[in-house]
């Protein structure tokens, strides 16, 4: 099984700060730095790993998106997203849908991504899990990390059926089994500040590195894709939040492969 990875350098649609478009090298830079070694705490090196890394890609048209992952996710690969803003899980999913019609996603966020529409754009980075759940392409949509939810996003879980664990009511024991073949889609804010303080959007009272680490080695089924997304270098200290996407890229990768 190959793994791929690619790059998304697309902020456009970050409705308060731009910023995730200039985090992929940082995260690779991180992940290759000498200060670490690329063994995983499952015990297994990426360097086992059959990685295929397609590079970054500076992007000018939403539309682009969609057209680069599909060239990407070829028949019976995985693929690694690194963003990029939130906006880039639909037109990602999107992509999936012709290899994985059931499909199903583990979304780490502060925030539920479930706007119809945020600021008159329906394809903002407030929106993507909204498009997903109407356009059918997850079978399942599990949110953890969410601490932020307006009425009209209660409203749209319920509509969609989307499962949320929110933050104040986390605990590993209440992820369930996935059925399906899983994505990931990793939002940098679910951390506390704290913890990644290289994001747009402040959110206290999130996620510590271990408990996001322990969730991952915690899944049972076969991952077969993922995002991270929100890394906002502009508003990083001494890289740290860089370190901590690299962390997580590591883990899923061992995990996926
Ligand atoms: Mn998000
Ligand atoms: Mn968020």
């Amino acid at each position: 099984m190959i793994i791929s990875l690619q790059g998304i350098c697309y902020d456009a649609k970050s409705s308060f700060l731009q910023g995730p478009k200039l985090a992929p090298p940082l995260i690779r830079e991180a992940l290759y730095s000498d200060s670490s070694n690329l063994f995983a705490e499952q015990g297994n090196s990426i360097e086992h790993i059959n990685l295929n890394d397609e590079g970054d890609f500076a992007i000018s048209d939403y539309l682009e998106i969609e057209t680069i992952t599909a060239n990407h996710l070829k028949k019976d690969s995985k693929l690694i997203t690194l963003g990029g803003d939130h906006s880039i899980t639909f037109p990602i999913i999107k992509a999936y849908h012709e290899h994985y019609p059931k499909l199903d996603i583990l979304h780490i966020d502060a925030h539920g991504d479930l706007y119809d529409h945020f600021e008159g754009d329906p394809y903002s980075h407030a929106c993507p899990f909204a498009r997903i759940m109407e356009k059918g392409l997850a079978s399942r949509l599990v949110q953890v990390g969410i601490r932020t939810l307006s009425t009209h996003q209660r409203e749209q879980a319920a509509k969609f059926g989307v499962e949320i664990i929110e933050m104040k009511d986390h605990a590993l024991s209440k992820i369930p089994k996935f059925e399906n073949p899983l994505y990931i889609s990793l939002d940098m804010d679910a951390f506390d500040p704290a913890y990644a303080p290289g994001v747009s959007h402040y959110e206290p009272g999130g996620f510590s590195a271990r408990q996001v680490i322990d969730l991952i080695l915690s899944l049972k089924a076969e991952i077969i894709g993922a995002d991270i997304v929100e890394y906002n270098p502009t508003r990083d200290v001494n890289k740290m939040t860089a370190y901590l996407a690299a962390k997580l890229l590591k883990e899923i990768m061992v995990k996926m492969g």
